[in-house]
This record gives C-alpha cells, sequence and structure tokens, in this order.
C-alpha cells in the first residue's frame, strides 16, 4: 500500500517534470509586424497587397483627408505611432519630406519601405516651365501613384520588401501583388490604347500630380496650370497661359481632387475647353479594393471626357 502510493506519487513527480521541461522549450509564436503607411495611395497599396496575410498588421499615419504631405510636419501622435511601428511604408522620391526627421529619430536600421524604389523619375515638368520662364529645384516628379502603371510597379516592390520581413505570408504577398499589378496594367493598357486613336493628345493638368499618368497614357502636357502644390494661380500667369493656349489649343483641362474646379474652369471658360475632376488616389476611400476601384474610376473618368472633346 505504501509502495504503490510512492510509485503513484514519482509518477506524478516525473509528469509534473516533464511538463515543466516543456515549458521551457521556447514557444514559436508567429509575430505579427505592425506596417504603418504614409499616405492613403501606399496605405490601399498596402491593404490589398497584404490581404489575407497573418503575420502582417496595417495601418495609415496621416488621416485620410490629408492629402499630399508635401509641407506636413508630424505631431507628437504621429511620431508615437513610428515609435511602435515595425516597418513605414512610404511613397519615397521626397513625397514625404517628414522622413529625414523619422530617419533621425528611430536611426539607420528602421525599416523604411519606399514603395517608389524601382520607379524611374520622372523630371519635374516645372523645371522648364515655358509660361514664365522660371526653373525652380524639384529634381523629379513624386506623383507615381497616379499612374496605374506605376502604382502596378510600386505593388510589386511592396509585396518583395515585405516577404523579406515575413517569410511566411512570401506566396499570399507575391498573388495579391501579381494580380494587382496586372489589373493596373490592364487599365493602364486600355487608357494608352484609347489616347492612341484621339487626333489630338494634349491636356492642360492643374498640377503636376498627373505627370506619370499623362507620359504613360501617352497624353502631352500643354501646361500645368501651377507647377507645385504649394503655389498658387497668379492672375499674371493665368493671362499669360490663356494666350500660349488659345494658340496651342488643349483637348481638357485636368483637375484633381485636392483643388477646387474654381481654379481650372478660370481657364476653361477663357479658352472655352472642358474641366474634369480626376481622383488621385490622395483621396477617397480605405480598404484593400480601394486602389484598383479609384484606378479604374479615374481611367474610365478619363476616357469618357476625352471622348466628348472630340
Ligand atoms: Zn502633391
Amino acid at each position: 500500500m505504501k509502495r504503490s502510493l510512492f510509485l503513484v506519487t514519482l509518477a506524478a513527480v516525473v509528469a509534473l517534470a516533464a511538463a515543466c521541461q516543456q515549458n521551457e522549450q521556447p514557444v514559436v509564436v508567429p509575430q505579427v509586424l505592425r506596417v504603418i503607411a504614409t499616405v492613403l495611395p501606399v496605405e490601399n497599396l498596402t491593404l490589398a497587397v497584404t490581404q489575407g496575410a497573418k503575420n502582417l498588421r496595417v495601418e495609415g499615419l496621416l488621416p485620410q483627408t490629408a492629402g499630399c504631405p508635401h509641407d506636413y510636419s508630424l505631431t507628437p501622435g504621429d511620431m508615437k505611432k513610428i515609435e511602435q511601428a515595425d516597418i513605414l511604408v512610404a511613397v519615397g522620391l521626397d513625397y514625404e519630406p517628414f522622413l529625414d526627421h523619422v530617419r533621425e529619430n528611430r536611426g539607420p536600421d528602421f525599416n523604411i519601405l519606399l514603395a517608389a524604389a524601382d520607379v524611374k523619375p520622372l523630371a519635374d515638368a516645372a523645371a522648364a516651365d515655358e509660361a514664365t520662364g522660371q526653373r525652380r529645384h524639384v529634381a523629379f516628379n513624386d506623383h507615381p501613384f497616379v499612374s496605374p502603371q506605376q502604382a502596378a510597379i510600386m505593388a510589386r516592390t511592396i509585396a518583395r520588401e515585405l516577404t523579406k520581413a515575413d517569410t511566411a505570408d512570401e506566396a499570399i504577398l507575391q498573388a495579391n501583388a501579381n494580380r494587382l499589378a496586372a489589373a493596373l496594367d490592364a487599365v493602364q493598357a486600355d487608357l494608352a490604347a484609347f489616347v492612341a486613336t484621339l487626333p489630338s493628345k494634349k491636356v492642360v493638368a492643374v498640377s503636376p500630380i498627373f505627370g506619370y499618368l499623362l507620359r504613360d497614357s501617352g497624353l502631352q502636357p500643354a501646361a500645368v496650370l501651377i507647377p507645385h502644390h504649394d503655389d498658387t494661380l497668379s492672375a499674371g500667369r493665368l493671362a499669360k497661359l490663356t494666350a500660349l493656349l488659345k494658340k496651342n489649343h488643349p483637348a481638357l483641362i485636368l483637375n484633381e481632387d485636392q483643388f477646387d474646379e474654381k481654379i481650372a474652369r478660370a481657364l476653361g471658360d477663357e479658352i472655352g475647353v472642358r474641366v474634369i475632376t480626376l481622383n488621385t488616389q490622395t483621396s477617397g476611400r480605405r480598404g484593400p479594393d480601394a486602389f484598383l476601384a479609384q484606378a479604374r474610376a479615374m481611367a474610365a473618368a478619363l476616357k469618357e471626357a476625352l471622348r466628348g472633346g472630340h
């Protein structure tokens, strides 16, 4: 009786010891990486690329309504978010000047993913602005995401770079990026094929935001009303452009969703050309399907307006 009790106790001790030993072994729990995207265009591209990925959680940094961050200064709240992030996804091409501040704060080891790293930069139209003759120091156009073709490149870059941090989700990231890039390339190809049939390909853009889109679609920029996003349109410049464009008649004036259409209409009324406002991905919906839906709607609206212009 005593002996069997001893054996039972011994068995319990052995079992307990084994359990303790098991607990001491490192438990492999997949770490969920916190991915912060600076602005809506890269937030939506990242949401699309990471849809269904188990180890990535995507959040936006700037509010959905922030628009281009050319003059944006990070708030203490933004810095706190960045401090908790594992990866910061940005457009790059100096679209977010505040990245210098982030690099200073988080040091050289912090993972900043530049989505436009593989985009071939377009020289800024304002560098040789024919209406004013002014030359200003802006190296490259920093709005590649408006062009579906460049957005496709960015989606592939995001997937490739996120895979380096999250190898477990590689297959899903690659499949999402391939599908999105193919759909965006199809939008661009369709638009370019349509533009090729037009007798006049000249358009006026309200700002440089359409630079990549115009180039990739085969459209020719006759003028840019406001060469920099922080400028305003002066009466003198409007008069010069009006005189120029009465001779060099464009098919359409493209306004962007960040601007009041009144600015472009002031010119449109003078030269008798229609104005259309397009979504530039800097505002709109947030979600994994938002980027592609907005690109498709933008291309359809542009085709419709160009068709009406002839
Ligand atoms: Zn801008």
